[in-house]
């Protein structure tokens, strides 16, 4: 039985890491031949360093691109959307070193959430019937797909095939939550294909990811041609069972890849080797309560800030302290008119317009720890919840 093969590798010199990693795999030349066009696509969610676990390594960019244009690749772009889209792409890629990373390797940059898009059909999809893509991303030969390995709040574990969000429009990502964000990245999983993952566990995020989790320097990249045995390998070296990852195993039902760890054939380091049992996202709430999140189709966004901002709360104490304090937190889209209440906090730029006047934390999405400090602010708290 042919296996899928996946290469794991842990080193300090991430050029060496990288280089060993696809040599395990047969070297880039095997996915990347002369004269093609080559687009990287890491995870650029927000203005986050590489350090806190957030956004790819552009160290670990650069070697890649290096890499690339030693096998004859013609055109090196990097293109994500940001979900952080009131920064916007280009000023994320300026924040995280990405931008410089282009300028001193002769790659170009490109922001996926503009520009015009393909509908592609998804025939029995799980839940979309077409999705929406950039039309650019359709035009490359080769796509090398470069995820953080972090843990995320609504899908358990960020990895190769979540990443690929980041190739659709904002509409069609906001769409993705409101019908269902795991069975919506199988979906897309199905008939969008990347030539290789590369998933980078240099500094990995534990924890409230996608965004606010804490950083873990790991030291690991795995790289695989196949981006569902890569995301499965990536998951059990994380300490999760993949087929109880729902995306995950909704992939693996749907014959991307393999369908179980037995197809799949680690090169390098064991997977016994490296693993770490990774903390899982589960954000803390007060039990009798004291809060509440009004969800009227927000997208992850918001639904992470609110979630992720109460834990804070929580964590801090400040429910705890006095049991009177109560907060109902509206977010989303479709926010009715007649909502009345003291208690009332309306988040994110969707509810600027019910927020007018009232308590209002503005963001698409706002940063938790700012909406933890605006709060405590409200209720005239003194001290910070701890970051
Ligand atoms: S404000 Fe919130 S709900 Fe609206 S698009 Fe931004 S993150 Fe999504």
């Amino acid at each position: 039985m042919e296996k899928y093969q996946v290469a794991v590798v842990r080193d300090n010199d991430i050029r060496a890491q990288v280089t060993k990693a696809l040599e395990l795999l047969g070297g880039m030349q095997r996915f990347v031949r002369p004269g093609q066009k080559v687009l990287m696509k890491p995870n650029l969610t927000g203005p986050a360093s590489y350090e806190k676990g957030v956004t790819t390594n552009p160290f670990l960019l650069e070697a890649l691109i290096e890499l690339a244009w030693e096998a004859g690749a013609s055109i090196i772009d990097v293109g994500d959307g940001t979900g952080s889209l009131h920064i916007g792409t280009y000023k994320v890629m300026e924040r995280c070193g990405i931008q410089r990373v282009a300028e001193k390797t002769g790659a170009g940059i490109i922001d996926l959430n503009s520009g015009p898009t393909r509908l592609i059909p998804i025939a029995n999809g799980r839940i979309l019937e077409k999705v929406k893509i950039n039309q650019a991303c359709l035009e490359y030969d080769v796509i090398i797909n470069i995820p953080v390995l972090k843990t995320h709040f609504i899908t358990e574990v960020s990895l190769g095939m979540k990443n690929l969000k980041g190739c659709i429009p904002p509409s069609e990502k906001r769409r993705f939550h409101d019908v269902g964000v795991n069975q919506a990245v199988a979906d897309l999983n199905r008939v969008f294909k990347t030539s290789l993952t590369v998933i980078d566990g240099t500094v990995a995020s534990e924890g409230l990811g996608p965004k606010e989790g804490k950083p873990v320097g790991f030291g690991v990249v795995l790289a695989g041609e196949n981006v569902l045995a890569a995301d499965m390998a990536a998951a059990a070296i994380m300490g999760f069972d993949p087929k109880k990852i729902e995306h995950i195993k909704f992939a693996m039902e749907d014959g991307i890849g393999p369908d179980g760890m037995e197809k799949i054939e680690i090169l390098g380091e064991t997977i016994q080797a490296v693993k770490r049992n990774f903390q899982r996202a589960i954000p803390s709430m007060p039990s009798n309560g004291q809060a509440v999140i009004r969800n009227f189709q927000a997208c992850s966004g918001c639904m992470g800030c609110a979630a992720i901002t109460i834990s804070r709360l929580e964590d801090m104490g400040f429910f705890a302290k006095d049991p009177r304090r109560k907060i109902e937190i509206v977010i989303g889209t479709k926010i009715p008119e007649d909502l009345f209440g003291d208690d009332l906090i309306f988040m994110g730029n969707c509810a600027g317009k019910q927020g007018k006047g009232r308590k209002f934390i503005q963001g698409c999405a706002p940063s938790a720890l700012d909406a933890a400090h605006e709060i405590l602010g409200y209720f005239q708290v003194e001290g910070l919840p701890d970051v």
